[in-house]
């Protein structure tokens, strides 16, 4: 056996998140499937984005949301979520809470020119505060 996990914490990169989040790598893609634990800080949040091959979310801590177009579910410890392939959503935590979640994709063959997580716009913040009222 060996130890796969690689212990560089990282920093999700402003163009795809809105506030502070952080990134462990748990398993790297490379095993055929990649899980990663992040970190949100309070009222952070990812971009509008989608998976190719889908994503299991499974909150770890603290207390957050998944968004789509038409649905607001509240994440919390114990909580997993499955958000098909190609469809767009959002994840982060409650304004005044941390959130933690390991998000889980199977590795896929993509088409020339597809990406496994399609990045697309930011969030509006008054539809951030919206969502979280739902929660
Ligand atoms: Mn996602």
């Amino acid at each position: 056996m060996e130890k796969i996990s690689k212990a560089t914490t990282s920093k999700g990169p402003a163009e795809r998140f809105t506030g502070d989040v952080y990134v462990d790598p748990v398993v790297p893609g490379e095993a055929g499937f990649s899980v990663g634990s992040v970190h949100f800080t309070p009222g952070a949040h990812t971009a509008w984005h989608s998976h190719a091959a889908g994503q299991v979310l499974h909150c770890t801590e603290g207390r957050g949301l998944v968004v789509t177009a038409d649905e607001v579910l509240v994440l919390e410890p114990g909580d997993t979520v499955w958000t098909p392939p190609d469809v767009r959503h959002w994840h982060g935590a409650a304004p005044d809470r941390f959130m933690t979640h390991l998000a889980m994709s199977g590795v896929v063959e993509l088409a020339d020119g597809q990406e496994a997580v399609s990045w697309q716009e930011h969030v509006d913040d008054d539809a951030y505060l919206e969502a979280v009222k739902e929660i």
